[in-house]
């Protein structure tokens, strides 16, 4: 079958160092675990059992990184869309001071890795910076900065100066910066983790999609669509955007638009000086969010909202191209060089889910748009399940499969509520 999503398009693809070899698996196997999916969560996962010595083989359907985690816009954010005091109200105490320390520990994790296992990843740890786009959100930052201050993190409240000169833009009314963020290449960080769960002992095999999981004995068989089975005594299951039918009901479960992603070629020095000179990465309060930055080859690249089907045309990323004009203005005429898009799982109550659905088989979906340090801390987390059997070790609780409601209407769902927030989000889009 062509591969209807090809990353060659992609900037991260173009600069990405070499991935390892994955050849896919021709023969059966045995495991103590089978982590279907090698993104950033499948990834983590199989690292952090290898490191444990607990046998570990990935089932990636393409090759490592090839979804969401080779895509993104590398921005390495903690948290979750839900601030610490919602957190708390939500879970308790005792259960929300965990989540809180888990989310907020997720970027440290990221970079904690790339340092340990030596990663050949492109990186900057200059904090992340979120512009306010209405008087509403300016107080809705402030609060958010104030929580994270309440938990020890050096947050600060930006003014509408300071963050004019902090991104080079004149679109915001104010913003935070938390200085726990930071930037990666993200396909290169997916490689990396992959290289190091090689390292460590785990089998990964590229182009070996899972066609069937189904239980025998005390554990279970996974086989790929080209007949090889894989038998484990506990499977994670982390496909992510790109979840399909494999295990019922599950892909109804979420909605799974494509985030769309320009860049520009190299900018001179004198400009990139006038675009982000603190090296932060930075998103916004929209509904529909932008997110910018510039990489390592001093790009400055901008994603954003796209049609929910696959592109057919640069077209589908012209509104993006008129956005850096108007909210960059010094960028006019400035060619882009790369366009490429990637599909985010997003549940409808903004958590991510696991579920298990029989006993040692465990499920993550729905990383919310923020999976670089949130799906590399859930693998890890996961590691800790697989080795434990303990729901504990899981950040999130474990819920039933529940199909979203009119699911089938969910392209249309997406075009609706993009409409409808373009209305409401105003401004430069
Ligand atoms: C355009 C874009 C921009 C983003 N920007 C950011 C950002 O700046 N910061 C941030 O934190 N997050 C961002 N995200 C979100 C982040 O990329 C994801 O949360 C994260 O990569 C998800 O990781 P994952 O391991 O869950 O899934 P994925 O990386 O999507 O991996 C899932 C894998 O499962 C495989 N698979 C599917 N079905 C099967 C099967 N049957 N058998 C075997 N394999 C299968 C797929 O091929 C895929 O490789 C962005 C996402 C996109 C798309």
């Amino acid at each position: 079958m062509a591969d209807p999503f090809p990353l060659s398009p992609s900037l991260w693809a173009a600069t990405a160092p070499a991935a390892a070899p994955t050849p896919p698996i021709d023969a059966d196997a045995e495991a103590d675990v089978c982590i279907i999916g090698g993104g950033y969560a499948g990834l983590s996962t199989a690292l952090h059992l290898a490191e444990q010595g607990i046998s570990a083989v990935v089932l990636e359907a393409h090759e490592p990184g090839w979804g969401g985690s080779g895509r993104n816009g590398g921005q390495v954010i903690p948290g979750i869309k839900y601030d610490p005091v919602e957190i708390r109200e939500k879970f308790g105490p005792e259960a929300g001071e965990a989540l809180i320390r888990f989310v907020g520990g997720t970027a440290d994790l990221v970079f904690d890795l790339i340092a340990r296992h030596g990663m050949e990843v492109p990186f900057t740890r200059n904090g992340w910076i979120q512009g306010a786009h209405t008087q509403e959100m300016i107080n809705t930052v402030k609060r958010r900065a104030g929580e994270w201050q309440q938990q020890g993190v050096a947050a600060k409240v930006l003014n509408k100066a300071e963050i004019e000169a902090a991104l080079g833009s004149n679109q915001y009314l104010g913003g935070w910066l938390d200085p726990r963020g930071g930037g990666v290449q993200p396909l290169a960080y997916a490689r990396g983790l992959a290289k190091a769960a090689l390292k460590a002992g785990a089998r990964i095999h590229g182009q070996s999609r899972v066609a069937a999981i189904t239980r025998s004995g005390n554990g279970f068989e996974v086989r790929t669509e080209r007949g090889a089975v894989v038998r484990a005594g506990k499977v994670v299951l982390a496909t992510g955007g790109y979840t399909g039918d494999l295990v019922p009901k599950l892909r109804q479960t979420i909605i799974a638009p494509n985030s769309f992603i320009v860049a520009t070629r190299p900018l001179g020095d004198n400009l990139a000086a006038s675009l982000m000179p603190g090296g932060q990465v930075s998103s916004d309060t929209r509904q529909l969010l932008l997110y910018f930055r510039k990489d390592h080859t001093n790009r400055f690249l901008l994603g954003g909202r796209g049609p929910f089907r696959e592109p057919t045309s640069d077209a589908d990323w012209a509104h993006l191209e008129r956005v850096v004009a108007k909210m960059f203005p010094q960028l006019e005429g400035t060619p882009f060089e790369y366009r490429w898009c990637g599909r985010v799982a997003l549940t409808r109550d903004f958590f991510p889910h696991f579920h298990e659905p029989e006993p040692g088989f465990l499920i993550d979906i729905g990383c919310m748009g923020r999976g670089v340090g949130l799906q590399s801390a859930v693998g890890k987390a996961m590691a800790a399940w697989c080795a434990s059997g303990k729901r504990a070790d899981l950040p999130f609780p474990v819920v039933p499969i529940e199909p979203l409601p009119f699911h089938a209407l969910h392209k249309l769902y997406v075009s609706a509520i993009i409409a409808w927030y373009r209305l409401t989000d105003g401004g430069v889009k």
